[in-house]
């Protein structure tokens, strides 16, 4: 190439916004993920996620949490706008809330067709915004309940090559289930109803209890093969596992929290395997739903905002803790023998 001609060109703001949003939103499941978030943040009781084709058509979450003001709703769908952290500050001293990076509803509103309806608590009116591929196309009132539902329809119709990585119905649903349902273990006080193509899959009435929590999300047989757990020395854990030949052969039901958190961590998922010793079929795994509570310090849950990954300070620690914790509650139903491998 001859002096004074490149190849290297700024990005347009279209584009960049269009690459940035796909680092957010991968999938319908993600989306549902992020106005669930927002849902809890917003001190709802109830939350109603309904989608149609697996979310890739329509994904409409509705609570009734604080809502919004005409006002704020329009700032809220802007580039890093958020009500939950002010500063670096109250980064470093801790969040309460699921979300704090300001970036959700805006790049949602990027790559969708999309509408939010919301009324602040005790307020007099509500709003519509309409935002479509991230332009905001209209703002006016709204006849609607106290909270907020958030429409999105046709993800990624500006974008066809994230489109074209969108699986079939089946096989987006069975994400955005798991993601609700995720939620719904976690948060017994709040009534979840999920539905699908106008099915109801299931609901939970959010009297916060986390056994009968369970029965509504995974249905009676495996709710009855359920095992308490209540324990930890070194690391409280506590929730429940199935009975060894109650299993799957995914282990997507084994689900873990830390700090009340859904997090990923294989060190946590081994324990629980562990405990089992060789009760478990081959590549068979149980249900769990097992909740730890460790000091903020001694965890990162920030390694992956996304992938819901967690590092401890002592795995080993953990690791021992949760197995013996699950061992015990095994052991008191005469479903392992004693002799299992303790360390
Ligand atoms: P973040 O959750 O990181 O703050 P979002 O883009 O997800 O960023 O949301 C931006 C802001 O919009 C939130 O900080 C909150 O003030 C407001 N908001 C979003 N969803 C809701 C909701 N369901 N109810 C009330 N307020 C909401
Ligand atoms: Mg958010």
């Amino acid at each position: 190439m001859s002096d004074g001609e490149t190849n290297i060109r700024a990005l347009s703001e279209t584009t960049i916004q269009r690459i940035a949003a796909g680092e957010v939103v991968e999938r319908p499941a993600s989306v549902v993920k992020e106005l669930v978030e927002n849902s809890l943040d917003a001190d709802a009781s109830r939350i109603s996620v309904r989608v149609d084709g697996g979310g890739t058509e329509r994904i409409a979450v509705t609570d009734d949490g604080i809502g919004m003001s005409r006002e704020d709703v329009q700032i809220a769908v802007e580039e890093h706008t958020t009500s939950k952290i002010r500063d670096i500050d109250d980064l470093e001293s801790g969040v309460a809330t699921l979300g704090f990076r300001g970036e959700a509803l805006y790049t949602i509103g990027a790559v969708s067709r999309t509408k939010i309806r919301t009324k602040p608590r005790g307020g007099e009116s509500g709003t519509e915004l309409r935002l479509v591929g991230g332009d905001v196309e209209g703002v006016g009132p709204a006849g609607c309940p106290e909270g907020t539902t958030v429409e999105v329809e046709d993800l990624f119709f500006n974008t066809p090559a994230r489109r074209k990585y969108l699986k079939t119905d089946s096989t987006e649903f069975a994400h955005v289930n798991r993601v609700v349902t995720q939620y719904a273990l976690a948060n017994p006080d709040v009534a979840f109803s999920l539905e699908h193509d106008g099915r109801e899959v299931f609901s939970t009435t959010g009297r916060g209890n986390l056994q009968s929590t369970i029965l509504s999300v995974y249905g009676r047989e495996v709710a009855t093969a359920m095992i308490a757990v209540d324990g930890g020395d070194a690391v409280d854990a506590s929730g429940y596992v199935s009975h060894p030949e109650t299993t799957r052969s995914t282990r997507e039901y084994v689900a873990t929290y830390v700090n009340g958190r859904y997090v990923r961590s294989s060190v946590v998922r081994e324990a629980i395997l562990d405990a089992y010793g060789n009760q478990l079929a081959p590549d068979r795994y149980p249900f769990a739903v097992l909740f730890l509570d460790v000091p903020a310090d001694s965890v990162d849950v920030n390694v992956h905002p996304r992938k819901m990954e967690v590092r401890f300070g002592d795995e080993a620690r953990v690791k021992t803790a949760v197995r013996d914790a699950v061992q015990d509650a095994l052991l008191d139903n005469g479903l392992v023998r004693a002799s299992a491998p303790r360390g």
